[in-house]
């Protein structure tokens, strides 16, 4: 290719062909030298025009410069125009447009390479940009040769252009894979560790720290399992956009794997300041999400750490986000020294606990359900107590989530099941009626293949009559739900078994739930009930919920009842029934009659 890299020589004028001033088409003074194929040569006969078709046929650009200054294009052959958009009129006519078709990042270095293949007669090989006419990057590859004649003396450059731009598109894109995420686009966390490793030990200014925020989306299972990995993967795009969003000039985000993100702010002057970054990410992911016409909230934990090293503040932010998950009011979390063996307390906690199953160091506590039209006591709540041998009682909530994630919530649920329908067929024996009997159930438990079969059990071997059981689940219940859910929601109703939906209000369920899934009780949450008698807007939310649940025929059990003046607006608003430590606290032996009413001492 002409290289007038001076920009000042000119190119001879001319129509692009086999020849060349001075190169006659028949007469070709220089036979072929060390480079096969010497066009010139062959010029004019029956051999030229094959010779002609085949360069033509060539998925490639092939061409002859002159060694004078400016490079005179001696031959370019036709596949210039569909590679460029220049006919090789335009191309050998302008002197100058080789030059000015390089892209600017690689001009010097290609011309420098042209440069030195005429001083040396060294092969010339070279990858650079070229702008085609329509502005096009084109990625090229030019292998070029300096003939010589017998003497050994340079005639010309020859050589091909081939387009590349396949070749390098896909080096890029496994380039991006090996260092980005492709589903965010953020840093993968190969490349984090290697960026951040090298920003913190570009910090000059002592006085100044690293933050390295962690973050992990609370209950994103539920979404993918919900709404399949698709949505999932959606909401996970937006998540890193937002996060990237965020971020000021310096600062660097990354995808760590699953719903696992990690913010890096490389220079802070006071902890204050990685809490505004904090507070923006919170506020970014908390925004809700619009989906297909669904819309979607989110949130997230975030475990902060300062300091200067990558590895060690790795482990510590990840350990500061597990404290995040246990004050979700707030969102995000320091680090702090001892949080290390939290972690270890969990193993201890999980081995305590197997422990306990196999021991049988549990109980149920028994809380009435109150029908506020007859008020009476109706049926009661199993409420599942561990007794621990150092610590005496430990509430659900305290080991539940432990249970859960170890699996041991299986054998401890059908534990609970088989003891309260025992109990509960005791209580009906004794009371000489009907007595419902509400058992609370786990996701964990009804994705479980036998949980039909536990439940069916439990009834058969107590005769607990199935519809005065009732089985109490969750929003996360439902959210987590895919088709075995709810084939076995199904078969449990069929089998007569009654479905409440309980703490309604407090989980990430839309109304839609309450239609796609047979239930039949929905309990509201006690935190729309405990301010009622002083805050007005509370009032009216509760009475949105009870009217809400009213037209779905859904029957309505107010929970968390402590006075009453709660007791006489839940069932003024229509609430069917009501529990609460104003009727009576969950006891180890259930409590046989409602004596009056009862002022709530003990709350
Ligand atoms: P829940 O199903 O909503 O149970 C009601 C909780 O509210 C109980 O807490 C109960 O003691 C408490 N409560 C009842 N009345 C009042 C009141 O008037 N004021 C206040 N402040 N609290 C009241 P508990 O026993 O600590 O249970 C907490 C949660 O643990 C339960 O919430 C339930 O989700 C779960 N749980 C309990 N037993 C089991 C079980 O056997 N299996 C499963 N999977 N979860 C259980
Ligand atoms: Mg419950
Ligand atoms: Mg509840």
């Amino acid at each position: 290719m002409s290289t007038n890299g001076s920009g000042a020589a000119s190119r001879p004028v001319g129509s692009p062909g086999w020849g060349k001033p001075g190169l006659g088409r028949n007469d070709n003074p220089h036979p072929v030298s060390h480079c096969g194929g010497d066009v010139a040569s062959v010029a004019s006969t029956d051999d030229a025009r094959r010779y002609r078709t085949l360069i033509e046929q060539l998925p490639l650009v092939v061409y002859v410069d002159a060694l004078d200054a400016a490079s005179s294009n001696i031959f370019t052959s036709r596949q210039v125009e569909p590679l460029l958009g220049y006919t090789t009129a335009e191309w050998a006519s302008d002197a100058e447009l080789f030059v000015r078709a390089l892209h600017l990042d690689d001009r010097d270095r290609v011309l420098a390479a042209h440069a030195h293949t005429h001083a040396t007669h060294q092969p010339l090989s070279v990858e650079y940009r070229l702008i085609a006419k329509d502005g096009r990057v084109v990625w090229i590859r030019d292998e070029g040769v300096i003939v010589l004649d017998e003497d050994g003396s340079p005639l010309y450059l020859q050589g091909y252009l081939l387009d590349i731009t396949a070749e390098r598109e896909a080096q890029e894109q496994l380039r991006q894979l090996a260092l980005y995420d492709s589903l965010t686009g953020l840093a993968n966390r190969a490349f984090f560790r290697e960026q951040f490793q090298y920003t913190v030990s570009m910090r000059k200014e002592l006085d100044h720290q690293t933050a390295l925020l962690f973050l992990d989306l609370n209950d994103f299972k539920h979404i993918n399992d919900h709404w399949g990995h698709d949505v999932g993967d959606q909401v996970l795009a937006t998540i890193g956009a937002r996060i990237q969003h965020t971020l000021r000039a310096g600062d660097a985000a990354a995808r760590l794997g699953g719903d696992e993100f990690a913010v890096v702010v490389p220079s802070i002057a006071e902890a204050q300041e990685a809490v505004r970054v904090a507070e923006r990410l919170l506020e970014a992911v908390r925004w809700p999400i619009e989906l297909g016409g669904r819309q979607l909230t989110l949130d997230v934990s975030i475990g902060i750490s300062l300091g200067r090293d990558v590895e060690i503040m790795l482990q510590e932010a990840d350990a500061a986000m597990y404290r995040a998950k246990g004050q979700r009011d707030v969102g995000y979390a320091f680090f702090q020294p001892d949080l290390d063996t939290v972690a270890a307390q969990r193993s201890r906690r999980v081995i305590e606990l197997r422990e306990a199953v196999q021991l049988s160091q549990f109980t149920l506590d028994y809380q009435p359900v109150i029908d506020l039209g007859a008020h009476e006591i109706t049926g009661y709540e199993a409420l599942l107590r561990w007794q621990h041998p150092q610590e005496g009682k430990v509430a659900p909530l305290d080991f539940i989530p432990l249970a859960e994630d170890s699996g041991l919530i299986i054998p401890l649920g059908k534990w609970v099941l088989a003891e309260a329908c025992g109990y509960g067929a005791l209580l009906v024996e004794e009371m000489g009626r009907e007595v419902h009997m509400s058992v609370n159930v786990s996701a964990v438990q009804l994705q479980h293949p036998e949980f039909v079969a536990h439940v069916a059990a439990a009834l058969a071997g107590s005769g607990f009559p199935p519809h005065c059981l009732i089985l109490e689940l969750t929003e996360s219940v439902l959210l987590a739900s895919g088709a075995h859910t709810q084939q076995r929601l199904a078969a449990l109703k069929a089998g007569g078994i009654t479905l409440a939906l309980d703490d309604f209000g407090t989980g990430y369920a839309s109304l839609s739930y309450l239609q796609q899934f047979p239930v039949d009780i929905m309990k509201i949450d006690r935190s729309f009930t405990a301010t009622i008698e002083s805050t007005t807007a509370d009032l009216v939310l509760l009475r949105g919920i009870v009217d809400l649940g009213n037209a779905l025929g859904l029957r309505l059990v107010a929970e968390g009842i402590q006075t009453p003046g709660q007791h006489e607006i839940v069932r003024e608003l229509g609430c069917h029934s009501a529990q609460g430590f104003y009727f009576g606290y969950p006891e180890p032996v259930a409590r046989r009659k409602l004596v009056g009413h009862r002022h709530a001492a003990r709350a």
